[in-house]
């Protein structure tokens, strides 16, 4: 009894073992990627307006086509400004609000001592499918994406994902540390290196997947 309790042991405590540091793994990346997900709701605003973020709320919507946003608000600027207004979930207001202010803005004064002023985007919630899957709903049509196209310094130099992700030099270097510091804020972030459709933004989402596509 003893010889197969040992055996057994030996068999399943390394089995054990995996499936723990498996278990573990998956709530680290699913807490990452949701982290601000659990702020939905009025102490969402409120941290939103702590951060200076300038916003309106957004009533609750949905569509017949399956879309929808619960908690949205339209986020018009802040301490960075923002291209144009952009309707989305609270949780992905305060996700990008604090990226900006956090990650972008330390790596804004190491490459360039400059303030970011503006963050370029090509939109947040819209109603649609992913565009190489067959009838997905994408986290745009939720509101939990956006695909952001560039940036702003105080001087006015801008760096655009278009022109400057493939080039050479600290414009590049910048672009790529942002989609690697996105990766620890937001669930998937898909760059150029991850497919064409890409070739002018970074995606950023809080869907419950975890994809570094950098
Ligand atoms: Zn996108």
């Amino acid at each position: 009894m003893i010889r197969i309790a040992g055996w057994m042991a030996s068999v399943y405590a390394p089995v054990g073992a995996f499936l723990l540091a498996a278990l573990i793994l998956s709530a680290c990346t699913d807490d990452k990627g949701r982290l601000a997900g659990a702020m939905d709701g009025p102490a969402c605003r409120a941290a939103l307006a702590k951060d200076g973020a300038k916003f309106e709320t957004v009533a609750d919507f949905t569509t017949n086509s399956g879309c929808g946003i619960t908690d949205p608000v339209k986020l018009t600027g802040g301490v960075v400004g923002l291209s144009q207004p952009a309707e989305m979930g609270c949780s992905l207001a305060l996700a990008v609000t604090e990226f900006e202010q956090g990650d972008i803005q330390a790596l804004a004064q190491r490459y360039f001592h400059q303030k970011l002023t503006r963050l370029d985007h090509m939109g947040a919630y819209s109603c649609r499918t992913v565009r190489d899957a067959k009838g997905r709903m994408s986290e745009h049509a939720i509101g939990h994406a956006i695909d952001i196209s560039g940036f702003v310094l105080a001087d006015g130099t801008r760096i655009s994902v278009e022109n400057d992700w493939f080039s050479t030099g600290p414009k590049r270097d910048f672009l790529r540390d942002v989609a690697k510091a996105a990766c620890e804020r937001f669930a998937v972030v898909l760059t150029p290196n991850y497919n064409l459709d890409h070739f002018n933004h970074i995606h950023a989402d809080l869907s419950k997947w975890k994809l570094c596509g950098i």
